[in-house]
């Protein structure tokens, strides 16, 4: 693959900009058709436009991948970057969450979570993610190494008060994290995250719900996760987890709903409904648990899905991965589902919940997020629709920009060695499994 990359070129035609990236396909939108040879045109951290590589461009800088593949970059709807330490457990058996995350994260320390999260935060950028909406403890630690790494994330801090690992201190920590100030562009943001509604209370959760609207952070919760989060809210107040969600007003705020699996008669209705909520499909997790969340009906009803990747057993926090699986776990349960369709969920589908103009997609105005995949890989180069071939089987990263800056350049991070971030992240494994008294 040739790659060149100049500090100006070609003819003027175009007004100067700040960053020019040029491949041999683009696909702007993914409902768009592929334009060949074309150029995406970036001011600051925006897109100033996309045109065709024959119109000529003034630039600053230009990053010319000749059979480069570029797209969106891809968003993350649901994951946990700081629980990376748990990769091949859920294969274990039994119930991961409860069996073996849970009795592992009461031995966490903080600087634990930093190095874990540092490792899922690069894994996703050199898999071509360039959003994620995470879920986890010390968020601010989190969000220390996105901001490093140049990721662009929206954290929220895990609240349980009822049950797990991090107790009633996890509420005002959360309250904490949510009132710290950002400026409105910045590439960390807040999310107002109880962990599930069976193991918070009910004042619990209607105090965040009320910080969600008072402080206008989305909220980001497990729904529907599990059985036992099932047999407990069915003891609790006797119906679904999505209709007590209801009932609590979770799902008229913009909200993010991680999983949505154990579902009763009805509440497909309540979640295609359109109340704002944004449902994070994550295929593989369901998979390894033998569910299949209906997806595609409750789009076809006017619900809105994303894709997610939760934590494990999604092994490198690639979106693209899911992506593909929910095509295949979909049409296993004789569902409709496309890999287009894989595709706008894994980067469109939260551009309203997450107030961000055009996101996913590579238009004026839009952020300059976007990945330029390796297009000369076989199976790209011989396919007829190279949007299925990258969909179905995730081309290698060569760039990853997220808002107007490399951060993934050649395959490699630009901003921190993946070595070291690998030894730190094993040491911190290896310490934390030696507390618990795992091997
Ligand atoms: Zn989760």
């Amino acid at each position: 693959m040739a790659v060149s990359q100049t500090m100006s070129t070609v003819v003027a035609v175009q007004p100067h900009v700040d960053l020019a990236v040029r491949g041999a396909r683009v696909l702007s939108d993914p409902s768009a058709a592929l334009r060949s040879d074309a150029v995406v045109l970036i001011e600051g951290s925006k897109v100033v436009d996309v045109v065709d590589a024959a119109e000529g461009w003034d630039a600053a800088r230009t990053i010319e991948v000749d059979d480069g593949f570029i797209t969106p970059g891809l968003v993350n709807a649901h994951t946990h970057l700081g629980l990376s330490f748990a990769r091949t457990l859920t294969h274990r058996g039994g119930q991961p969450i409860y069996d073996v995350f849970w009795p592992l994260e009461t031995h966490l320390r903080v600087e634990d979570v930093e190095a874990f999260s540092a490792l899922a935060a690069a894994e996703s950028l050199l898999s071509g993610v360039t959003t994620v909406l995470d879920h986890y403890i010390h968020a601010e630690r989190a969000e220390r190494v996105t901001n490093a790494l140049g990721l662009r994330a929206f954290l929220g801090e895990t609240v349980m008060t009822a049950a797990g690992p991090f107790g009633a201190e996890s509420l005002d920590r959360s309250l904490s994290h949510v009132a710290a100030k950002r400026a409105p562009d910045a590439l960390g943001r807040a999310l107002v995250a109880p962990h599930a509604v069976d193991t918070n209370d009910d004042r619990t959760l209607e105090t965040m719900r009320a910080l969600s609207e008072s402080s206008h952070v989305p909220l980001h919760l497990h729904l529907a996760q599990s059985s036992r989060e099932r047999a407990v809210v069915a003891e609790r107040v006797g119906c679904s987890s999505v209709e007590y969600a209801r009932r609590l007003g979770l799902l008229e705020r913009p909200s993010v709903l991680a999983h949505c699996s154990y579902l009763d008669p009805g509440d497909v209705d309540i979640l295609a409904s359109g109340s704002g909520a944004v449902i994070a499909y994550c295929p593989t997790v369901q998979a390894m648990d033998g569910m299949v969340q209906p997806a595609s009906t409750i789009e076809r009803l006017g619900g809105c899905v994303a894709i997610g990747t939760d934590s494990t057993p999604n092994e490198r926090y690639s979106v693209l991965h899911e992506a593909a699986v929910a095509v295949l776990g979909q049409r296993q349960a004789g569902l409709d589902w496309t890999p287009r369709q894989s595709l706008r969920a894994a980067t469109t589908a939260l551009a309203d919940t997450l107030e961000i103009d055009g996101l996913g997609t590579l238009r004026p105005g839009s952020p300059a997020d976007l990945v330029i995949w390796e297009g000369a890989a076989p199976h790209m180069a011989i396919a007829d629709d190279p949007v299925i071939a990258a969909v179905m089987a995730p081309p290698r990263v060569h760039t990853t920009i997220v808002a107007g800056n490399p951060v993934v350049s050649d395959g490699v991070l630009c901003n921190a060695s993946i070595d070291e971030i690998c030894s730190v992240s094993a040491d911190a494994k290896r310490s934390l499994f030696e507390r618990a008294g795992l091997s």
